[in-house]
């Protein structure tokens, strides 16, 4: 089983991805996490990468596409997560010819429909433990104790810094302009469920569930 999470930036898509992670075994390839992490490490990837992605704008497909190709190469078993990518029409057909090359093939597309002015505030107040990556938001969902992460107790804390206004204004703008005209392609070959983003996490990942099983 191989998905797509489709959807603006803050529909929800790490935070579903998560969630089959961890009830069905999935494996999550988020196409931002990878470049974070390259810029992280200040490989070749990530330096080309870093001035782009702190702009709002696309990284090029050959990088994201290699980063792809390595990851579905290490081994993707209990199925793929696409999240954050494809992200454009090339996109589109770099994966197709990926899973191809790999004798698989896509099951769903899953769209997360938001409304575009709520996602600034989730985008803007959104931050992780820096030790295990749960996530928390300064109006939504607060620590039960300040400054301490609920899941694993520690006190350090991080925000994206493509998580700010006019970052996120730039990339709704991108979403809009470049990803979203690439769900015709998949609805096409009726592969897309469109679900509420805007309906609380628990209801999304059952909606979810009910696709993957068939029963949506
Ligand atoms: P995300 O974590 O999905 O919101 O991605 C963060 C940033 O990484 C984006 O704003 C882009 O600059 C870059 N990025 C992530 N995925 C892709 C992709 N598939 N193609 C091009 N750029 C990407």
């Amino acid at each position: 089983m191989n998905i797509i999470l489709l959807g603006p930036p803050g529909a929800g898509k790490g935070t579903q991805a998560a969630r089959l992670v961890a009830d069905r075994g999935m494996v999550q390839l988020s196409t931002g996490d990878m470049l974070r992490a390259a810029v992280k490490a200040g490989t070749p990837a990530g330096l080309q990468a870093r001035a782009v992605m702190a702009a709002g704008a696309l990284v090029s497909d050959a990088i994201v596409s290699a980063l792809i190709g390595e990851r579905l190469d290490a081994g993707v078993a209990g199925g793929a997560i696409f999240d954050g990518f494809p992200r454009n029409g090339e996109q589109v057909q770099i994966l197709d010819l990926l899973l191809e090359e790999r004798g698989q093939r896509l099951d769903h597309v899953i769209e997360l429909e938001v409304d575009e002015a709520a996602l600034i505030e989730r985008v803007v107040g959104r931050y992780t433990c820096a030790n295990c990556g749960a996530g928390y938001h300064d109006r939504f969902k607060l620590p039960a104790v300040t400054g301490v992460c609920d899941v694993c107790g520690a006190t350090e804390f991080k925000r994206r810094p493509d998580d700010n206004a006019e970052t996120v204004t730039t990339r709704m703008a991108v979403y809009r302009a470049e990803t979203a005209p690439i769900l015709p392609l998949y609805e096409a070959r009726g592969l897309v469920t469109r679900l509420d983003g805007m309906a609380d996490m628990a209801h999304v990942g059952a909606a979810i569930g009910q696709v993957l099983d068939g029963r949506g």
